[in-house]
């Protein structure tokens, strides 16, 4: 179906979790489809983000449930944590879905380019490894986005530290870890990290971790962390790194004046797109402040025939995210069924221990948006945690519109909350009222029960 005139229909730009959907989808519907990756088939999420972080977070939550189990009877002899054995099983499944991610493009007949691709100009590109140039009437760009850390002017020292990136590379398990952020990452691999028997510190600008998520979340989880062992240092920002010989070689200065010794020192301080020496300037494509490419809603750049997707735009940057973007984009663009994809009540969890789960508005928007709001709050000692000694607390709360009784926002701290949440998405984005949850009957015993059966305003 190529137009004469270009080699392919459709140019995706990145294999990650958007380009291959809308390339996989593109093909299906008969357009005939290229797609570069530059390193690895299935991008961030499959390669350096939330697959291995996943199992990462299930390696260090059974040693805590190892450390429960006595409680219930069992005799365990806790044996030591083999990092490299666990790393090894985590390294051969990723190569696993990398192959999958391959073979689902290749049955699909998308041509796969290994390598980088950049603009030369709007219909063509550049095959950086094999020197080739190949044009296209349409351009997907998936690029994602890329872990940023201030410049060495800005922060003395910053090459010797890792990101996120740099934990999957990691051969040994750090002594002593500290992690510069208070967003998704730093929380999740603080407790990763802790929750494995490492010596955890967290330093945070802020006053409260998890900005932007309702505030009794972010003060529950400020406090897991502390009772997880993590050390959490707020109001403050890294000066100067310095390495030296010995056990904990990197000796760190913060602002406030503190020193801190570590053998690892992560930068969890924000992502941003991966777009440097893409050549945007030569197709003419526009970037934002924040480094995002602009898009409309059908995730059209300001260029007629060139679309971004995922975390390159800076939308909402999840991996369902991109994929609905990328779908919504090939059906619109190549199956005749135009579509856009909705931005908001998007349900997400973040991967502290216990879990966060949220969906819909925090308690300030809600406010903010519809001036009279009912909240519904518990926190509570769940039952399993009565006989394994724990003082561990779950917290639930439920942001309810007064006008119509419309439940706008839930908010959940527990173990599990990721799979309580999406659940809880499909009412929260259907519209569903208190007096529904009310209604319906609770499934006992379980946390998830307190969810309707929370009767009293706070
Ligand atoms: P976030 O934007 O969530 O957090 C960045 C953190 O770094 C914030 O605490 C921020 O502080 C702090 N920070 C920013 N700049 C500086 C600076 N110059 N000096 C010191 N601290 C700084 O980014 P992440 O990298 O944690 O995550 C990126 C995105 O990836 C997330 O927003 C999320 O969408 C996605 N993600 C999703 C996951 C999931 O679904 N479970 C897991 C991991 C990532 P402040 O709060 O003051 O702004």
């Amino acid at each position: 179906m190529a137009d004469h005139a270009y080699d392919y229909d459709l140019f995706v730009i990145g294999g990650g979790s958007g380009g291959v959907r809308a390339a996989r989808i593109a093909a299906g519907h008969g357009a005939k489809v290229a797609l570069a990756e530059e390193y690895r088939m299935g991008g961030t999420c499959v390669i350096r983000g939330c697959v291995p972080k996943k199992f990462m977070v299930y390696a260090s939550d059974y040693g805590r449930k190892i450390e429960e189990a006595q409680k219930y009877g069992w005799d365990v002899s806790v044996g030591a944590f083999d990092f490299k054995s666990f790393m090894a099983n985590l390294h051969a499944e990723v190569d696993r879905l990398s192959g999958i991610y391959m073979s689902g493009q290749v049955n699909a007949g998308v041509d796969v380019f290994e390598e980088r691709a950049e603009f030369v100009d709007a219909h063509t590109l550049k095959l950086v490894k094999s020197g080739k140039t190949v044009t296209a009437d349409k351009i997907l760009i998936a690029v994602g986005g890329t872990p940023w850390r201030p410049d060495p002017e800005e922060l003395p020292g910053v090459e010797h530290t890792i990101t996120s990136d740099g934990v999957f590379q990691l051969t040994e398990l750090p002594k002593h870890i500290v992690i510069a952020g208070g967003g998704y990452i730093a929380c999740e691999f603080a407790h990763v990290f802790a929750g494995l028997g490492v010596e955890t510190c967290l330093v945070y600008r802020g006053e409260t971790v998890l900005n932007g998520f309702d505030m009794d979340v972010r003060t529950v989880v400020h406090e897991g962390l502390k009772e997880a062992g993590v050390r959490v240092i707020t109001n403050t920002v890294f000066e100067s790194i310095e390495k030296r010989e010995g056990e904990t070689p990197l000796h760190l200065k913060l602002t406030n004046g503190m020193t801190l010794d570590a053998d690892v020192i992560m930068m969890a301080v924000g992502r941003r797109p991966n777009i440097n020496g893409l050549g945007l300037e030569h197709a003419g494509v526009q970037v934002g402040e924040r480094e995002e490419i602009t898009v409309d809603e059908q995730s059209r750049t300001n260029v007629e025939h060139i679309w971004a997707v995922g975390d390159a735009t800076r939308r909402v940057e999840l991996t369902p995210v991109a994929l609905r973007e990328g779908h919504a984009f090939a059906d619109s663009e190549f199956g005749g069924h135009p579509r856009t994809f909705e931005h908001d009540m998007i349900a997400t969890a973040v991967f502290t221990q216990p879990e966060v789960g949220t969906v819909g508005l925090v308690e300030r928007e809600a406010r903010k948006k519809f001036g009279a709001v009912d909240i519904y709050k518990t926190r509570f000692r769940p039952m399993k945690n009565m006989l394994n000694g724990k003082s561990e607390r779950v917290f639930m709360k439920l942001i309810v519109r007064q006008s119509d009784d419309v439940v706008v926002g839930a908010h959940i701290v527990s173990p599990d909350a990721g799979e309580m949440i999406q659940m809880l998405g499909i009412a929260v984005k259907a519209g569903v009222t208190k007096a529904q949850f009310d209604e319906t009957c609770a499934v006992h015993p379980t946390i998830a029960e307190e969810i309707v059966t929370m009767r009293t305003k706070s």
